[in-house]
């Protein structure tokens, strides 16, 4: 009898599982014939900067986002890839390839702000940060291109700091003599302790876009984020205030003494082009 009852459900238990593995699969082989095809793209979301005591607010910097997308599958998100990309041993070659991209579009980026030097971030997940030929990568690719290192900054994220902090120092310091500077990701939301905060040359505290999205309505965000502006304060570490969406959001970001944003409220992630039309349309 439960022999019997077990009989269909299991059935359509394996065709589920079969039906995720055959998409795996599928996305699989897609991607790594995206990576070779370097059909991988990078989209820029520009970072903005009240200067202080001014009423304007000008774009200091970009971050590259990896964005792809397949005749078949359509957009993919890097939420869905970039999981699959690093179980599958994929990564240093999305990373280099995303490398590889921004360098080449940041002149490009620099005359689209003739004022002043801007920044582009990388984001780079800990096992690339973590992998042995990641520095000679990134100072090999940097030299190929021509790019100095004061053009980048790599966004990383707590879970570095918790692992191995001191070879993630090491491997920070010898970027720095390179000219890069570093982001700290999605701050607020791992459990790195604050007293690492200092030993590292960290440029930019990111507070978590969920903190920000929750700040209106919700006191607890509220003393988070005056936390985190505060501990830059201290620290003398920047801090920016990622995935602002609202006025209001902004209007209370800066009350609390915020002087760098980024978010749809300003642009959403562009392809280089769309960056280059909205600039020539404002
Ligand atoms: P992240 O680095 O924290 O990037 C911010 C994410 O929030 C991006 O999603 C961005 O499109 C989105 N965002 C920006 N402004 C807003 C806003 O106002 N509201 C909302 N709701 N969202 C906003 P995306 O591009 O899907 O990237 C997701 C994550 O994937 C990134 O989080 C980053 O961890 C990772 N990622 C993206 N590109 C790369 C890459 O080239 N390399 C690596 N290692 N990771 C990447
Ligand atoms: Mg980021
Ligand atoms: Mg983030
Ligand atoms: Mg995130």
């Amino acid at each position: 009898q439960a022999k019997e009852a077990s009989g269909p459900h299991l059935q359509f238990f394996n065709a589920g599982l079969q039906r995720r593995f055959a998409h795996q699969q599928a996305l699989l082989s897609a991607l790594r014939k995206a990576i070779t095809e370097e059909a991988l793209q990078v989209y820029y979301q520009p970072q903005y900067e009240r200067v202080s005591g001014s009423n304007q607010i000008t774009c200091m910097g970009y971050e590259a986002l990896v964005r792809w997308h397949d005749d078949e599958l359509g957009w993919i998100s890097p939420g869905e890839f970039i999981p699959l990309a690093e179980s599958e041993g994929l990564m240093r070659s999305v990373h280099k390839l995303v490398v590889k991209k921004v360098l080449a579009d940041t002149p490009t980026l620099q005359t689209l702000n003739p004022e002043k030097p801007v920044r582009v971030a990388i984001n780079v997940s800990a096992s690339q940060f973590k992998h042995s030929k990641f520095v000679d990568d990134m100072n090999q690719q940097m030299k190929v291109a021509g790019v100095s290192g004061s053009a980048i900054e790599l966004e990383i994220t707590e879970s570095l700091l918790i692992d191995d902090i001191e070879q993630t120092a090491k491997t920070m310091h010898e970027l720095k003599e390179s000219g890069i500077t570093f982001a700290l990701d999605d701050f607020g939301t791992g459990y790195a302790s604050l007293g690492y905060l200092k030993e590292l040359p960290l440029n930019r505290l990111k507070i978590d876009q969920s903190f920000v999205q929750d700040l209106t309505q919700d006191s607890n965000a509220t003393a988070i984020v005056q936390t985190i502006l505060a501990l830059g304060r201290s620290l003398e570490i920047e801090v920016i205030a990622e995935g602002i969406e609202t006025d209001e959001q902004l209007a209370t970001l800066e009350k609390l003494g915020c002087s760098q944003f980024q978010g749809y409220y300003f642009s959403r992630p562009e392809p280089l082009h769309a960056l280059r039309n909205a600039k020539e349309t404002t």
